[in-house]
C-alpha cells in the first residue's frame, strides 16, 4: 500500500490508492415499481418485503448538508439514483437545492440521475425546471416480451419510450440510455437497441452483468463481455475508440465510423476501473458506501442527527476516505462471489 501523501489537503482528499473524491451517487429511496430479475426479483421483495420505515431515510435537508460537505470536499459530480427516484415525492425541491451548491471553483454541479423513466412524462418539466442537467435512462430492450421478462412487472417499452421523449421535451440533452446486458435473455436486443439509439440520438452504454448484492444469483456465464458487445455492433455498424473525458469516466466509449454517434460500454466484469474510481455512494438510509460490493457503510445518518457540526462531518467523511482502499472487481474470483455485499437497490449502482 502507498503511503499517503503528507500534505494531503483537508479538502479535496486522496484515498489510499491515490483516488480523490469526485462523484457522489445519493440513493433518495429504497423502493422501486420495476421488480428487475437482476436487482429485486419479485420473489424476494413481494407485497410483505419490509422496506425503510420513512423515518429512517434521509430528509432533503439531511441530504443537501451532507451533498454540500461532499462538494466542500472537493465532489464535483452529483448522481440522484434509488431504488427508482422519480418515486420519492417531491424529488424536484430536492434537485432544486443541490443545483444551489456550487463547486471549489465556484461552477455548479454536474447533477444528474438515473431512472427507469417510467416517472418521465409527469417529472421531465418540473426535474429540468428545478436545474437538474441530465439525465440516464434504464432500459434493456425493445421487444416487449424481453422487456417483461427482465422488468418483472410487465412494464411496456412505449411508456419508457414515451418518458425518454418527454425528457427531450424538456430540453434534457444528451440523453443516455443504460442496457444491462444478461446472457441468454436479452443478448439479441443488442443489434435492435444500438440501430434505436443511433437513429434517435441517445448515447447507449451497455453495462456487464455485475455480481453486486447476493438476491440476483449472479454466475459469469450470465456476462456478456463488452468485446463480444463492441464485435457484434462493429460488424453491422462499424465503431472505433474514443479517448475518456475525464479520469473516472465508467464507460468506455465508441464512436461510429459513419459520424452517426457514439456507445458506451461499462465492463466493469471483464475491464475493471477500480484504480480510476472516485466514487462515493450515499445510501436511502444514510450509509456512506466506498464501493458498490461493499459489505457495510458508515453511517452518517447518526452523524447528521446528532449533534455534530459540519466540520465534524467533513471530518468524518475524509477519514473515511483517505483510509479507502476498495477495488473489488480487480480482485473479483469465483471465491469473492460469496462475500456478503450491500444490495444494488439499496445504494443504486
Ligand atoms: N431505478 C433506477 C434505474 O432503473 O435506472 C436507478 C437505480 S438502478 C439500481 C441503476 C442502474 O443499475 C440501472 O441501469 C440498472 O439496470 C443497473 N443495475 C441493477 N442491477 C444490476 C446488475 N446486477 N448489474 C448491472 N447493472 C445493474
Amino acid at each position: 500500500m502507498r503511503p499517503l501523501p503528507i500534505d494531503t489537503p483537508l479538502a479535496a482528499p486522496l484515498d489510499r490508492l491515490q483516488r480523490p473524491l469526485h462523484d457522489l451517487r445519493v440513493s433518495v429511496t429504497d423502493r422501486c415499481n420495476f421488480r428487475c430479475t437482476y436487482c429485486m426479483p419479485k420473489e424476494l421483495f413481494g407485497p410483505d418485503f419490509a422496506f425503510l420505515p420513512r423515518d429512517q431515510v434521509l430528509s432533503f435537508e439531511e441530504i443537501e448538508r451532507i451533498a454540500r460537505v461532499f462538494v466542500e470536499l472537493g465532489a464535483e459530480k452529483i448522481r440522484i439514483t434509488g431504488g427508482e427516484p422519480l418515486v420519492r415525492r417531491d424529488l424536484p425541491v430536492l434537485i432544486e437545492m443541490l443545483a444551489a451548491l456550487r463547486r471549489l471553483d465556484g461552477e455548479p454541479l454536474d447533477l444528474t440521475l438515473t431512472t427507469n423513466g417510467s416517472g418521465l412524462r409527469r417529472l421531465a418539466d418540473p426535474l429540468r425546471a428545478a436545474g437538474l442537467q441530465r439525465v440516464t435512462v434504464s432500459l434493456d430492450s425493445l421487444d416487449d416480451a424481453t422487456f417483461a421478462a427482465m422488468n418483472g412487472v410487465d412494464f411496456p417499452v412505449a411508456k419508457v419510450v414515451d418518458g425518454i421523449a418527454a425528457a427531450r421535451e424538456a430540453g434534457f440533452a444528451p440523453i443516455k440510455v443504460n442496457m444491462v446486458v444478461r446472457r441468454g435473455l436479452n443478448e439479441s436486443s443488442i443489434l435492435p437497441m444500438a440501430r434505436w439509439a443511433r437513429d434517435t440520438g441517445v448515447i447507449l452504454r451497455f453495462i456487464e452483468y455485475m455480481d453486486v448484492g447476493h438476491t440476483n444469483g449472479w454466475r459469469l456465464d450470465d456476462v456478456v463481455p463488452a468485446d463480444e458487445i463492441v464485435a457484434r455492433i462493429d460488424a453491422e455498424m462499424p465503431i472505433e475508440p474514443l479517448g475518456s473525458q475525464y479520469r473516472g469516466e465508467v464507460a468506455n466509449r465508441w464512436r461510429y465510423r459513419d459520424g452517426a454517434g457514439e456507445v458506451g460500454l461499462i465492463a466493469s466484469v471483464s475491464q475493471p476501473f477500480c484504480g480510476d474510481c472516485t466514487r462515493a455512494r450515499l445510501s436511502a438510509e444514510g450509509k456512506l458506501y466506498t464501493c458498490l460490493f461493499s459489505a457495510d457503510g458508515h453511517d452518517l445518518r447518526a452523524i447528521v442527527r446528532g449533534d455534530a457540526t459540519d466540520a465534524d462531518l467533513q471530518e468524518a467523511i475524509a477519514r473515511v476516505w483517505r483510509v479507502r482502499s476498495d477495488r473489488y472487481s480487480e480482485l473479483r474470483t469465483a471465491a469473492t462471489a460469496d462475500l456478503p455485499r450491500v444490495e444494488m437497490y439499496a445504494i443504486g449502482g
